[in-house]
């Protein structure tokens, strides 16, 4: 039986080999494995690409929210943290690292529903919530910021969030772990709010060989701060001014990202062709909600809605049929002991995040893969789908 995985990294490395392969030569001929050229190479290409001012190399996704939000804090406040009665509106279906990088910068999210149909953070809602807090808020929280998610690899609607922010006097924090090179109306993801946060955990669309993030932003001040922070919190190594982290991007992985970087749009333009043949393949099946392909949307994931209560059964039917897929994400945050306790707060009851959880199944989106693949997927789909 020929198996189709989520993702087969064994043959991305196949296909770059050789760029690759001299990318990690270089580093073992020179051994600046710390800060070293390619992590400037690396910095300078995601801006010109992206179209910002600085970007800044670290160790994580993960670690590019939270130093963005503690440069935030650092900038906008004086204070090292924010405090627990500063707020950032967020989305509850999201990785857990979108809300715990809140937590780390002392702030608190507010979880705001999210639009059944994107799967993103809804706009009209963050509106709703700052018109009846800013009507009714009696504790002193004041809501500082909005940090919305680009899942799966589709934008939020940006227009809405820029300019509700500008209303506001509210900084924007995108999480662009998922949407690398994805766009809205033109303009890049990651260049469109106060600061843009990247991934390249292996499996997003640019994946290192490990860990890395980066930070994207116009802001030279943020820029500065970030820098700082990633390494101990000074802009003296000895004397340090600042609560900093050990949070450095290693030069190796900025070696084999710029030469996957060469890799990136041809592989986005892929990711979006094997959605258009899922859906091909898909279109009319009972029991089965497809994702719009709008335009940037670069389809981290190709995820699909299962109603009736079927997807763990369709899902084990996959798995006999030897195909991976995965729920991202089983839980939202709004229900994980890490943000109980008046960690966080709800606006509403946030049934569509609960609905998604229960509902998403995403298929397997290597882009690499050929049509016969994706046709195999799509027939054991529709194999178990048509079944009454
Ligand atoms: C992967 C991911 C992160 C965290 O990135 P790491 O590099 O794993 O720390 C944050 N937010 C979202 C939406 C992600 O998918």
């Amino acid at each position: 039986m020929t198996r189709i995985p989520m993702l087969d990294l064994k043959a991305e490395y196949e296909y770059m080999k050789k760029d690759i392969d001299e990318a990690i030569g270089r580093c073992l001929d020179h051994q600046r494995w710390i800060f070293g050229p390619e992590v400037k190479g690396l910095e300078e290409a995601i801006a010109s690409f992206l179209g910002v001012k600085h970007c800044v190399g670290c160790s994580s996704g993960t670690d590019s929210l939270v130093l963005s939000l503690r440069a935030l804090a650092i900038k906008n406040t004086g204070e090292e943290r924010f405090r627990p009665a500063d707020e950032i509106i967020t989305t509850p279906f999201t990785f857990t690292a979108t809300g715990d990088a809140i937590l780390r910068a002392g702030a608190t999210p507010v979880f705001v529903d999210i639009d059944e149909e994107t799967f993103n953070i809804d706009p009209v809602l963050i509106r709703q919530y700052l018109a009846e807090h800013k009507a009714g808020s009696t504790d002193g929280s004041r809501v500082v910021g909005i940090l919305p998610v680009h899942l799966y690899g589709r934008a939020c609607d940006m227009d809405e969030i820029t300019s509700i922010a500008d209303e506001h006097n509210l900084f924007v924090v995108e999480d662009v772990a998922q949407a690398f090179g994805g766009s809205w109306r033109g303009g890049k993801l990651g260049s469109l709010g106060t600061t843009g946060c990247f991934s390249f955990f292996p499996s997003k669309n640019l994946g290192g060989f490990g860990d890395g993030g980066m930070v994207a932003t116009d802001d030279g001040e943020l820029e500065a701060l970030c820098r700082m922070l990633l390494k101990h919190g000074g802009r003296d190594k000895y004397n340090v001014d600042h609560v900093g982290y050990n949070a450095r991007l290693d030069t190796l992985q900025a070696a084999v990202l710029l030469a996957r970087m060469k890799h990136i749009d041809d592989f986005n333009a892929r990711r979006r062709a094997i959605a258009g043949t899922y859906t091909e393949e898909l279109r009319g099946t009972p029991g089965i909600v497809l994702p719009d392909a709008v335009d940037g949307h670069v389809f981290h994931q190709y995820t699909v809605r299962v109603g009736g209560g079927r997807r763990e059964a369709l899902q084990k039917h996959l798995a006999e049929e030897g195909i991976g897929s995965m729920v991202y994400y089983p839980h939202p945050l709004h229900r994980m002991g890490v943000f109980a306790d008046g960690r966080s707060r709800m606006f509403g009851d946030l049934a569509s995040a609960d609905r998604a959880v229960a509902e998403v199944l995403s298929l397997p989106m290597e882009p690499l893969m050929d049509k016969d693949g994706i046709r195999k997927v799509a027939s054991a789909l529709k194999e178990f789908l048509n079944r009454p």
